[in-house]
């Protein structure tokens, strides 16, 4: 219940990509009676019709102009279609409505939509900082950004009153809103998201790759490496278009860990015992205090 009998905060909804991201803001808002009618747009009819079979949207469509009423339309397909399908349904949409996203690198986003007028809409760029290895509607589930945070990156021409309505469904869906500059959001997030995806896909290859010491070695992986890895399961499709987006903040996180690894490579080359256990200790006490 929203606490608030009668107050909905949208009358029609659309959702661009049914997945985990678009279905779980889904099920929480109709879970809280936020939206009245909620319409699903995506790219295969099967997972357009999980959706629909689980609830997560009342109906779908395949042609954009069924979004011509919507009073939102939430943009959640992976980050290389965002600017284009926008730019696409900005036309169709009604004079005022709001629109935003949820992909996961902001400043290509935030410069090529939030900084041009679009006819109709007000664009919100966002990444709510919530998520699971699954993917696709089947995956959805309403409590997904409950006490996480959602990270807004507005440009000097986002409406604030659209900005507001945003902020207040992240607050609705219990997710703590932050602003931030685009760019600071993308190097933020090729460090500590986006840098140990591919650490956990690289990790995996490695340890497939080792045939010369038994054929099976994966076979005998254990809590640490599956718990290590378990990013690894994620999507490769979302993942190479973060890659690919967010290429030279990435890069320069690679360099960074690189550079990282090498000194704990040089530190156990030469036997010193002293600089492993200091490193080891130093990160040991970073965790714990995060996990504070
Ligand atoms: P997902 O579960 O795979 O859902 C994406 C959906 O978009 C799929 O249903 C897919 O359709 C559909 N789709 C793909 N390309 C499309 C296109 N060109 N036009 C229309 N629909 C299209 O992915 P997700 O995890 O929800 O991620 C969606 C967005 O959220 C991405 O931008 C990602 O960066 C961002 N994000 C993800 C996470 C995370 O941890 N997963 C966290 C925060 C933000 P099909 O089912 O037919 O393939």
């Amino acid at each position: 219940m929203s606490g608030d009998p009668g107050f909905t905060l949208f009358n029609k909804m659309a959702i661009i990509g049914v997945g985990l991201i678009g279905g779980s803001i889904s099920l929480k808002l109709k879970e809280l009676g936020l939206v009245n009618e909620v319409i699903g747009f995506g790219r295969s009819e099967s997972n357009l019709e999980t959706a629909k079979d689980l609830g997560v949207i009342d109906e779908y469509h395949r042609d954009f102009q069924y979004l011509h009423d919507a009073d939102i339309v939430i943009v959640a397909t992976p980050v290389n279609s965002i600017i284009h399908l926008v730019k696409q349904i900005a036309p169709i949409c009604k004079k005022g409505a709001i629109v935003t996203d949820v992909g996961s690198v902001k400043e290509d986003i935030s410069k090529k939509v939030g900084q041009n007028h679009l006819p109709n809409i007000h664009f919100v760029p966002g990444h709510p900082i919530a998520g699971t290895e699954n993917s696709g509607a089947k995956a959805a589930f309403p409590s997904l950004f409950e006490k996480k945070r959602c990270v807004l990156t507005p440009t000097k021409l986002t409406d604030q009153g659209a900005l507001s309505t945003v902020k207040l469904m992240w607050e609705k869906l219990g997710a703590e809103v932050v602003i931030m500059e685009p760019n600071l959001h993308d190097k933020i997030f090729a460090a500590i998201s986006h840098l140990p995806h591919i650490i956990a896909y690289t990790l995996v290859k490695c340890a497939d790759n080792m045939k010369d010491i038994d054929d099976d070695i994966l076979s005998y992986s254990a809590g640490g490496f599956l718990d290590f890895t378990r990013i690894a399961s994620s999507d490769p499709e979302m993942w190479r278009d973060i890659c690919l987006m967010n290429k030279s903040n990435i890069v320069d996180t690679i360099e960074r860990f690189e550079k990282t690894l090498s000194e704990i490579k040089k530190a156990i080359n030469s036997s010193d015992g002293h600089r492993i256990y200091e490193d080891f200790h130093t990160s040991k006490k970073a965790r714990e205090k995060l996990l504070k």
